[in-house]
This record gives C-alpha cells, structure tokens and sequence, in this order.
C-alpha cells in the first residue's frame, strides 16, 4: 500500500519536552502541538509558495481525499481546488483564481477539490477556506514581496448544501420547477444592469393565462396546479435554452430572452406559445381549454431600468388581454393611457346599467337599449325573425360598440346584469309584435356557466308571456371551455323550456364537431369573417361556408349567414346553399318603434339593396413621418403601408432607385428604395419587410436604440436639400 502520510506522520506522536528547554525543544514542542490541533480537528492548514503551488498541506486532508502528498504538493493551488461553478456568488464574488493572484486575505471561501482530482469513491466535501498572504515587509526596501499564502480550511458539506437548498427553494417555484418571481427578479436587474454598459437589448415577455380562474373554481385547486405544471413544461418545450422561464405566482409567467430584440422573432416565438398553451389539456379524465395573453417589453427601447420594462411590459399585456385574449402586444407609448380608459369605462358602463335599473320615475334617460336586426329568407325575401342587440349611447362618449363594452361586462361581472337586462327587454318588445316572429338573444359564456341562468330564463318566459319556441338563445362556442357537468345540466333545462339554441360566430372559435354532437343547436350562425372574405381570390372562405352550411343540414340545424353586405357576396352564399341571411344588404338593425311601424304596415319582406360588389376595407393611414435623405430629414404623409412596402406623399423630384430611411416614430427606422415616383407621390419598397405588431398593425423588426437616436439627433446638416417639400393634405 501506499504510504499516504509520510514525511509528516511519524509512528508515534513525538513526546512534547519539558517547559524551559532549548530553543531546538520549543520548537519540537510547537510541532507536537500542531500535530495534535491537525489531528483533532475537522479541517486542515495549508501553505502555497510564491508562485502559488502548494507547500504544505495537512496530513488529515490527504486522509480525508484518499490521495497521496506528492498529488498535492508542488501544484498550483487553482489547479487543485475551485469554487462552486453552479453558484459562484456563494461568499465570494471572484474565482479562487482571481483572489489568489491579487494576493488577497481568503476569509471562507468555499471551495472544493476540482474533479479530475478526485479519488475515486471519496466524498466531494465543501471547504470553507480561510488563508492569509505572507508578506515580507520586514527587510527595510523591500516593498512587501509575496512569499505565498499560509492558511486553513473547515469542512462545510452539511451546511453548504442545506445552504444550497434553501436557496433553490428560495429561487425557485416549487409547483413548476420554474424560475420564482425572486429569481427572475434578480435576473432581470442583472441583465438589465449588465446590458446597459454593452448596448445589448433584452426582452421581457409577460404571460397571462386566459381562463385558468375558471378552471380552477371549476375543477378544484389540484387541477389548477396540475393545468399550471403542463403549461410549465410547454413553455419550456417552446422557450428552450432562448430564455429563462418564470412563474410569478398565480397564472402569471414571465420569460427573459437576453440579447433579442427582432420583433418579427418575437411575434413568431409568441404566437409558437399561444398556440401551444391553447392546445387542449387532459387533466383528471376532463378536457380543459385555456388560452394565453402575452405582452412583450423591449429593453432599451422602452426602457433601461427593471421598473420601466416590467411596466411597460405589463401595459402591453394588459392591452393584448383586452385586445380580445389570446394575442400578443408590444409595448408602445400610446399603451400608457389604455388602463386608465378601461377604468373610465367600467365606471362609465356601471352608470349605463344603473341608468336602466333606475326604473321609469328615474330622471336619468336609460343609456342602454336593444335593436333587432331582421333575419331574411333568400327565396322570397320574408322576414323570419331578428337578432336582438344591445346599443349603449353614452352622454358624452356617443355609441359605444358592443365589441368594445361586451368584454368589459364579462370581465366584472357586469354582464350577469346586463345579459339579463337584454333578455327582458327583448322578450318584452318581441311579445308586443303583432306578428310573433323569431327573437335571437345572444348569450355569453359568463352567463351561460352561471348556475342561475336557466332560471333567469325561465322567469322572463313566464313575466312576458313569451312562446319558449320563439326565443332562440345565441351562444359561443367558448360555453365549452367551462365545467361540463353545468354545461350539460344548462342544455337539458334550457331545452327543457322549449327555447331554441344557436351556435354563433361558427367557425372562428374551436368548431370542434364534437360540440356539435355534444349540444342540441337548432341553428348554427355562419361568421361574418367568412363572408367578408368570400369574393376575394382567397376561394376558402366560400368553401368553408359550403362546408359548414352542407354540415348542418347533415345534421338537421338551420344556419344564418351573417354580414352580407353586397350583391356579389349574396349570389356567392346562396350558390352554397344559404338560405337565411342577416346583413346589412337587407337591412340594419331597427329600433323597435321602427319594427312595430313596419309589422303593423304589413311589411314584412325586405328587397336586398345595396353595393353590387363588395369593397374590402382597404387600410390607408394617414400618418406623418420623417423621411431620411443623406443628412436632410423631410417631413411627410405615409399613405398606404404593407409589410413591404408604403406610398408617400409629400416629396416631389425624387429620383426612382434613390434609397431613403424612413423615420416611422418611437426609434422604428427603415431602410427603402424609392419604386415609383410621381409628382408628390412616391412608392417606396422595404428592404426588410415590416413584421406583425400583434394587433393588426405594422412594425419594423428593430428599432434605433435610444442611445443611437440621441447620437443622431446630435447630427448637424451640412448639405442642401435634393427634394421638394410640399404640404399635402389629409384626404378624407
Ligand atoms: P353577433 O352576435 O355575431 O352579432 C352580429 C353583429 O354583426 C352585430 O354587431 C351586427 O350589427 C353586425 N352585423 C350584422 N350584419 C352586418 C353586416 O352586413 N355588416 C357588418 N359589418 N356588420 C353586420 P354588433 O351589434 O356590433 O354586435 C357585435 C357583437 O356583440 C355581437 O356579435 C355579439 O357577440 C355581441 N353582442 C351584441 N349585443 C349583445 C347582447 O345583448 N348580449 C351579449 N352577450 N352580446 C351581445
Ligand atoms: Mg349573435
Ligand atoms: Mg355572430
């Protein structure tokens, strides 16, 4: 066997001498004492040399590392032992390395044995190493020369990893595995900190689950927790090693992508994770659907410090959640102002609701107010009923869309009131029609789920006298994404008071055929969406009005085309079978003094008029922009813009080929090549095309950073303009 101890370890302890010997006894003395701390304690002495290579190292620790002196002594001290590369913040912020060569005092560094040096089978422990440079300033002139370090270390294995834990614990959410609000925290500030000096950008994703709430009051606690592991581990499957991934608590995420800053990656990386996370999730034998919002900040460019980028970041979140769920948004300024008018309004639609319930003696005029849009038959133009739909006209804001305060009610849970309000008044118009006529009364999935619902219905009926099979309820398929077992109980009893059921808005949601199966519709209503499209070259939305109309006949329902605005949509959706359309070509929606003047004339058929052909809403803009010439800036109208290109009007003798940056606000500079020219209008094409901005609108994929732009606006013109500015006006 190898002998592990010698030169130190004699084999028997050398017998201290008597106090008051020679100077030779004190030190044999000294030595003994030594020896018998180094064997009684738990950690060991350690010396290096000059150059930094051990010189000494106590017996025990060669014990203790099951290797022999000569593997220790004379090697470089760093090539032996390393702090902890997994958490090298741990009591010291510089490598062992650094510390050593600036020959600075150790105070319990933890370190531990580099690997390759470990003896098979031996425990890898932590050492708390301690240790002091020696430094010669005893010789006059000799300006302190190193002559190595003396020093000590203690084991701390148990503490260390407990010390560890706690901090994982500490760091990390213990339901997801993922990144806690604490870390994701930290690591925003240090990024954020480390960025600013470098320029690079980072960004910061905020995420908001679409209908976990409901998931979790419907299912339980455990199917929530269950719902918020599977999201985890998509986020992680999507986000890979591009970022770190947080929960922030709830149903709330966050993830940190350092050094990316192309919008078009981002809207590309965040319309990857809406689609994942709405894909269906089995949990406990029940299919949950849920949806995400996400809200992206981009660090310089709306912010350099944590506080801007998350509150820019959550802007943008709060405005892609309201934008109608299940979208993304990029943050920009005029975000800043959209919380404060969703609270306005929710204020303002509390007032409307309460300006109804005030009753008749009330001196409010009621703000809010249904209008029947007639439902058509295509052979013989009859009327065979109407769709009621709520209009709120405020004092000072005018009419409000239903697209806009609809979401805000169900949010608050003001449509409970509302949705009630809006069966009420419309059976009651509906009873007093001479001719008893079809009424639909669109219901929504907050109404629906609610327990109280059928019974709500059941009240109107008998309060208005209203025939059940004249009331047709409109319902989303977004009913399904609730608790099954309260969806089917509401089926059997609305079914059960002989009312009709529609399924509206077909084809833009799920359009699962199982919900098909699942629910008794008696009608499904085509969306609009399809009919908008459905003369365009774009020859699927025609197809699939095909489809879904051959589907329902398939299956006994009627179906409702919605939105038919023009001649040439008609002829289309009735070569594919429609036979009742509801449209603005047959007729708006009416007030119901107009309805009752109308039935009582005995009019009850409407001629289609309208355009012979539809006109896509083609999206001008009128917007001024700088345009950037060699050192000259122009100013100018952006008309028309598409991904890859734009029209500009406001320059004149711009030279086709000439190449121009176009100044489009908020740091967004784009590259262009002029393609047209002509008189003061010029055509211009993008270098690289213009990506998504998440809501409809247009973005360049980089921006000028801020530091940049103060840069440029320090530029001082030197030439002559080349170009003619003229004033061009706003067309309407
Ligand atoms: P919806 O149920 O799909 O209603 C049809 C919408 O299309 C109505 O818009 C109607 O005015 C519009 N429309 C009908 N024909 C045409 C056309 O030819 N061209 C165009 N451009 N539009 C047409 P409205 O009244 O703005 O309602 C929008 C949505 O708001 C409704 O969609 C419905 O989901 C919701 N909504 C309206 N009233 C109520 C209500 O009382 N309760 C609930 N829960 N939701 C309602
Ligand atoms: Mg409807
Ligand atoms: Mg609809």
């Amino acid at each position: 066997m190898k002998n592990l101890l010698k030169p130190w370890q004699a084999s028997r302890p050398p017998q201290p001498p008597a106090f008051g010997d020679d100077a030779a006894h004190r030190a044999q003395h000294r030595l003994a004492v030594l020896d018998d701390i180094e064997r009684g304690h738990s950690g060991w002495f350690w010396a290096t040399d000059a150059a930094g290579c051990l010189s000494y190292i106590s017996p025990v620790a060669c014990e203790r590392f099951g290797l022999a002196v000569e593997d220790l002594i004379g090697k470089p001290f760093t090539s032996l032992f390393e702090t902890d590369p997994e958490h090298p913040g741990e009591r010291s912020d510089r490598p062992l390395q650094f510390l050593l060569g600036a020959h600075n005092r150790l105070t319990d560094v933890t370190v531990r044995l580099v690997p390759d040096r470990c003896a098979p089978g031996t425990r890898r422990a932590w050492w708390a190493l301690s240790g002091q440079p020696k430094i010669d300033v005893t010789k006059p002139g000799s300006d302190g020369a190193f002559h190595g370090y003396r020093g000590s270390a203690r084991d701390i294995t148990v503490e260390y990893e407990r010390r560890i834990e706690d901090s994982r614990l500490a760091e990390f959410d213990s339901l997801t595995g993922l990144a806690n609000r604490h870390r994701i925290t930290r690591r925003l500030d240090s990024i954020l900190a480390a960025f600013k000096g470098t320029l690079r950008p980072a960004t910061l994703m905020m995420l908001d689950l679409d209908r976990f709430k409901q998931v979790n009051d419907t299912l339980g606690h455990p199917a929530g927790d269950e719902l918020l592991r599977q999201v985890a581990q998509r986020l992680t499957r999507v986000v890979g090693t591009a970022g770190e991934i947080g929960r922030l608590g709830g149903d709330e995420f966050q993830i940190l992508l350092a050094d990316q800053e192309d919008r078009g990656k981002l809207g590309e990386l965040a319309e990857k994770i809406i689609g994942l996370i709405s894909q269906p999730y089995s949990i406990d034998d029940n299919h949950v659907v849920i949806g995400v919002s996400i809200g992206m900040a981009i660090a310089p460019f709306d912010g350099t410090e944590r506080e801007d980028i998350v509150r820019a970041a959550d802007l943008a979140l709060y405005a892609a959640k309201h934008g109608g769920r299940g979208q993304f948004r990029f943050y920009s300024s005029d975000l800043k102002d959209e919380k404060e008018e969703r609270r306005l309004l929710e204020e303002a639609l509390r007032d409307a609701i309460a300006s109804v319930d005030g009753g008749d003696d009330s001196w409010e005029e009621p703000q809010l107010g249904m209008v029947y849009q007639p439902v058509v038959r295509t052979d013989d133009h009859a009327v065979v009923g109407f769709e009621a739909l709520m209009r709120w006209e405020h004092p000072e804001r005018g009419a409000v869309p239903p697209s806009v305060f609809i979401p805000v009610a169900e949010d608050t849970g003001m449509i409970l009131p509302l949705g009630a309000l809006a069966l009420r008044q419309a059976a009651q118009d509906a009873a007093r029609w001479p001719h008893p006529l079809r009424i639909a009364v669109n219901v929504s999935a907050v109404q629906f789920a609610h327990p109280e619902f059928p019974g709500v219905v059941a009240d109107v009926l008998a309060e208005t006298g209203l025939d059940p099979e004249r009331l047709e309820l409109e319902l989303t398929e977004s009913v399904f994404m609730g608790d099954s077992e309260t969806t089917d109980a509401a089926f059997k009893a609305l079914k059960a008071l002989g009312v009709r059921l529609a399924l509206d808005d077909f084809g833009t949601g799920y359009s699962s055929l199982s919900y098909l199966r699942a629910a008794p519709f008696d009608k499904l209503k085509v969306d609009r969406s399809f009919v908008d499209s459905c003369t365009l070259s774009d020859q699927n939305s025609a197809k699939i009005i095909a489809a879904i109309i051959g589907l329902a006949d398939a299956l006994g329902m009627e179906t409702t085309v919605e939105g038919v605005e023009a001649f040439d949509q008609r002829d289309v959706v009735c070569a594919k079978g429609a036979r009742l359309i509801q449209g603005f070509l047959y007729s708006p929606p009416l007030e119901q003094a107009v309805v009752l003047e109308r039935m009582a004339a005995g009019e009850l058929h409407i001629p289609p008029d309208g355009p012979k052909r539809h006109r896509p809403e083609r999206r001008s803009v009128y917007r001024r922009i700088g345009v950037i010439h060699e050192d000259h800036r122009y100013e100018a109208l952006l008309r028309n813009l598409s991904a890859t290109g734009a029209r500009i009007e406001g320059l004149v003798g711009v030279p086709v080929g000439t190449s121009l940056v176009l100044d489009l606000g908020a740091g967004q500079l784009a590259v262009v090549t002029v393609s047209r020219s002509e008189d003061a209008t010029i055509g211009v094409e993008f270098e690289s095309p213009l990506v998504s901005d998440g809501a409809g609108g247009l973005v360049t994929r980089y921006r000028a950073s801020p530091y940049a732009l103060a840069a440029a606006a320090r530029m001082v013109s030197t030439s002559a303009p080349q170009f003619l500015e003229v004033e061009v006006r706003k067309r309407a």
